[in-house]
């Protein structure tokens, strides 16, 4: 049967939509991209020490996210990645959701409408936290702080056999910290997590850490002593090429210096 011309048509319309729109995502990730990494790039500089970073391992680079230095070239967050810190965000919106569905009085904002937070240090050392849980359901003891993450497969795995402090010591201080300065020791905090692949849940009762707590805030008295002081503080490693180097955005500044 000869091929008829509707076939040709048929064959070439559907390699063209092919071909289109392959191109046609790139070309609209690239916008997308590009509006994103924009508006990242107007967002106002964090004059402070985060909570959320302060259990980092290299206290050099505190300094430099304290001083807001320009990240080293490429190696800002591409759209793609503010992307999924967005998705976070949401994640973490829809889990508060289900918390009060499930008959948790979640607080995600104070009596004045702000996000539950602290400032210490002249306001240099700062953290907000997800929600304080003020009553619910009688196998949780209350008020008591609630922190989430969105996190990938491989980082629920790792929560759910080694749990929190032992798999991710830097939200386990985000935690010890919040709990210290919000006044929320007295009983254990709620730690969820999402799994972004499958939605799973994790959950844990994290027990207030007070040495924790004040190694960290230890670490940000000294960090910001080193910051007035214009000193660097030692790198993490002796090679650039340590696994943590290797995904910091200021390798190539910090490396360049002398020591
Ligand atoms: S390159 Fe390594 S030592 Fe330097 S700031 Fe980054 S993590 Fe620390």
């Amino acid at each position: 049967m000869p091929f008829s011309i509707l076939a040709f048509a048929t064959f070439r319309v559907a390699n063209m939509l092919d071909f289109n729109s392959h191109d046609l995502s790139e070309h609209l990730s690239a916008l997308v991209d590009t509006a994103m990494e924009r508006e990242a790039a107007m967002l106002p500089p964090r004059a402070y020490l985060g909570a959320s970073s302060l259990g980092d391992d290299c206290a050099r680079r505190l300094q430099f996210q304290y001083f807001d230095t320009p990240k080293d070239i490429g190696r800002h967050f591409p759209g793609r990645v503010l992307r999924v810190f967005a998705r976070g965000h949401r994640v973490e919106d829809w889990m508060a959701d289900w918390l009060r569905l499930a008959g948790f009085d979640l607080r995600a904002r104070n009596d004045q409408g702000e996000q539950h937070g602290f400032a210490a240090a002249q306001g240099r050392v700062r953290g907000h936290a997800d929600g304080v849980i003020v009553a619910g359901p009688d196998s949780f003891r209350y008020p008591m702080l609630w922190e989430n993450k969105a996190v990938g497969a491989k980082t629920f795995r790792e929560l759910r056999k080694k749990r929190l402090a032992a798999s991710r010591p830097v939200y386990a201080t985000q935690v010890a910290l919040y709990q210290a300065y919000l006044g929320l020791y007295e009983h254990p905090a709620l730690f969820t997590a999402i799994c972004t692949d499958d939605m799973s849940i994790y959950a844990e009762r994290v027990t207030f850490d007070r040495g924790m707590a004040q190694r960290a805030s230890d670490r940000a008295v000294e960090i910001l002593r080193a910051c007035d002081a214009a000193e660097l503080l030692p790198r993490i490693s002796t090679t650039p090429t340590h696994h943590t180097c290797r995904f910091c955005p200021w390798q190539d500044r910090c490396w360049s210096l002398p020591h």
